[in-house]
């Protein structure tokens, strides 16, 4: 992957300039934007260890069993108390930076894989044909302009975690040869791809079963073959699962050969909405996820309809697409 060396001698600058650097990522996060967090995380605490570093963003979804520490807690009082440098990692808005705090920082760095709609950085590194923003993140960290520090082996780990997780091990459309070779400079660190990476990831339990069951039971084709399926509130809590956790499941649906789009709908009593994952294997969905409070990739977007009829208006919509 191509990076200008100027942007990356400017993020290396201010790393090196900063005595707190706090870093961020999205809300509802997933597997790239923790990974990318605690990737970077990891290797500023190792390289830099007389500075204070943050990792910030409220966590209100179990992603993968332990694998990732808790987000720091920190008050506005401590926050507040000096400047700091802000890296805010796979996030395409500002609106969407988990703990807008962010906003406070002196310099802020945004690095990122979405279509860049909202430059909200003093510097923005936004590649969008990176398969992951840990893809993105591994090319910073290793890049020459960066070779005087080094990747821990729990850095690879996290970063290869994000790799996988936004790209489906591989299989999603946005995987290319530039995922792949992050894949490998990641994994010559040496963790156990196995017991560190694959178990805590992917493992199901009953519970999982009994989720997919209620899926299998309930979801609905619409007339041009978009698969979705929605859980109430109520089922929600039968189930143990949180509205976040709910697109999990849709991975099904994805090798169906009949399904070129596929939805879920959690409901979101907190927010008073749906909240709405959208996949597709090769129709472009983020216009539409845009039109619902949303967006995101171009095969993989989220949206947030305000209510049932909304998230029936918006299979309308995709089935307009087909
Ligand atoms: P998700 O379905 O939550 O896995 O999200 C898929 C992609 O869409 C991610 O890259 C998100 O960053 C993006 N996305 C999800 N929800 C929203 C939203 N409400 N607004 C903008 N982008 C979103």
């Amino acid at each position: 992957m191509k990076l200008e060396r100027k942007v990356l001698t400017n993020i290396l600058s201010k790393i090196e300039e900063y005595d707190r650097i706090v870093v961020f990522r999205h809300t509802s996060p997933d597997f790239d934007a923790l990974g990318t967090q605690w990737g970077l995380v990891e290797f500023l605490k190792a390289n830099f260890p007389s500075k204070t570093i943050y990792s910030l963003g409220y966590t209100n979804v179990e992603v993968g069993h332990n694998l990732f520490p808790n987000s720091d807690e920190v008050s506005d009082e401590e926050l507040k108390k000096a400047p700091f440098l802000a890296i805010v990692v796979d996030t395409a808005t500002s609106k969407r930076i988990s703990d807008d705090r962010a906003l406070l920082a002196s310099y802020l760095i945004k690095i990122d894989h979405h279509p860049n709609v909202d430059p909200y950085g003093d510097i923005n590194l936004v590649k969008d044909e990176a398969g992951a923003a840990a893809e993105l993140m591994t090319y910073v960290l290793t890049s020459k302009v960066f070779k005087k520090y080094e990747l821990t082996k729990d850095a690879a780990k996290y970063l290869y975690v994000g790799v996988i997780g936004d790209t489906g091990r591989y299989q999603f459309t946005n995987t290319t040869k530039d995922t792949l070779k992050a894949g490998a400079i990641l994994m010559e660190y040496g963790f156990d791809l196995q017991k560190e990476v694959h178990n805590p990831m992917y493992l199901k339990t009953l519970k999982d079963l009994e989720v997919q069951k209620t899926i299998m039971s309930n979801f609905k084709i619409s007339e041009k073959g978009v698969a979705y399926y929605h859980l109430s509130d109520e089922e929600l809590n039968r189930l143990g699962i949180d509205s976040d956790e709910a697109k999990i499941y849709m991975g099904m649906f994805g090798s169906l050969e009949e399904v070129p789009i596929w939805v879920c709908f959690a409901e979101d009593k907190r927010e008073g909405n749906y909240r709405c994952s959208i996949r597709s294997r090769d129709v472009v969905i983020n216009e539409v996820a845009a039109k619902y409070g949303g967006g995101g990739h171009k095969q993989a977007s989220g949206a947030r309809p305000k209510n049932y009829e909304e998230t029936l208006a918006l299979i309308k919509d995709l089935d307009n697409l087909l």
